[in-house]
């Protein structure tokens, strides 16, 4: 690339900021110059805890959250519920969880969802690990955790069978509905037809705001195959209207055409 900058060591720094995501160019410079007024020390010091924190914090072992440990302080705690296991995308959920204070279990980081467009397979995440934590004996119940997005349903749907060899194991999903603050109004047909399908107590323990997985799969199927025969139903409805007016008016014509003739 060009050098856009008169010192190439400012280059060097603005250049590395601007790899970060959600960072372009001009923010990149933004913070560079705002490090550049800092002292000494404190820009040491943010450098450091930059080192630091990519030397050491690895990943825990069992559940693939980050620690600084080979085991997390989440795995390790004997006073949590080692039967449960809440099933995360990435780490950032983890955090979500916990700060609820409502999951008493542990967690299993997946590390992303199964998404053919983007070439990622059930081999890429963390879904054998998963397996082998099932099969240990200890697991109870395994909540599903993921995004109400197609990914998140395609990885929800490949765990459930993939753990199906194991029915003692209660598979559970995270409770769609609506967001607290939303207007039922505004919110889409799916998310609302699955709340209605599957309410839940009005509780305040995580535990109750989930559902088994095979009747929310039951539902929603059924559910969608309503809502698209619903649709084909107006649509054909639509075209049939559309067809008798045609029809009606191209008779009348005719029969115009007839007078006029029979006039004539
Ligand atoms: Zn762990």
């Amino acid at each position: 690339m060009e050098q856009e900058f008169a010192s190439s060591l400012l280059e060097g720094a603005v250049s590395e900021f601007a790899k970060l995501p959600g960072i372009g160019r001009k923010t990149a410079l933004r913070l560079v110059l705002h490090l550049l007024k800092q002292d000494q020390g404190a820009v040491r010091h943010f450098g450091e805890a930059v080192i630091n924190a990519r030397e050491h914090i690895t990943y825990c072992r069992v559940c693939h959250n980050i620690s600084e440990t080979q085991v997390c302080p989440i795995c390790g705690n004997p006073a949590r519920d080692a039967s449960t296991i809440c099933v995360v995308e990435n780490v950032k959920d983890v955090m979500s969880i916990e700060n609820t204070a409502q999951h008493r279990g542990l967690y299993h980081v997946l590390g992303g969802l199964i998404s053919p467009i983007d070439g990622v397979g059930p081999q890429d995440i963390e879904i054998d690990s998963l397996a082998q934590r099932v099969a240990s004996g200890e697991v109870k119940e395994v909540i599903l955790a993921l995004s109400a997005t197609v990914e998140g349903d395609t990885t929800c749907f490949y765990i459930y069978r993939r753990l199906a060899q194991w029915p003692q194991v209660k598979i559970t999903q995270l409770a769609r509905g609506v967001s607290v603050g939303n207007e039922i109004e505004y919110t889409d047909e799916l998310t609302l037809g699955r709340s209605i399908l599957g309410p839940h107590p009005v509780h305040r323990q995580f535990h109750t705001a989930i559902t088994p997985i095979s009747t929310m799969a039951d539902n929603y199927l059924e559910y969608a195959r309503e809502a698209y025969e619903k649709r084909i139903a107006k649509k054909r409805q639509a075209v049939l209207t559309r067809q008798r007016k045609f029809l009606e008016q191209y008779r009348k014509q005719q029969q115009l055409k007839k007078q006029q003739n029979q006039q004539e």
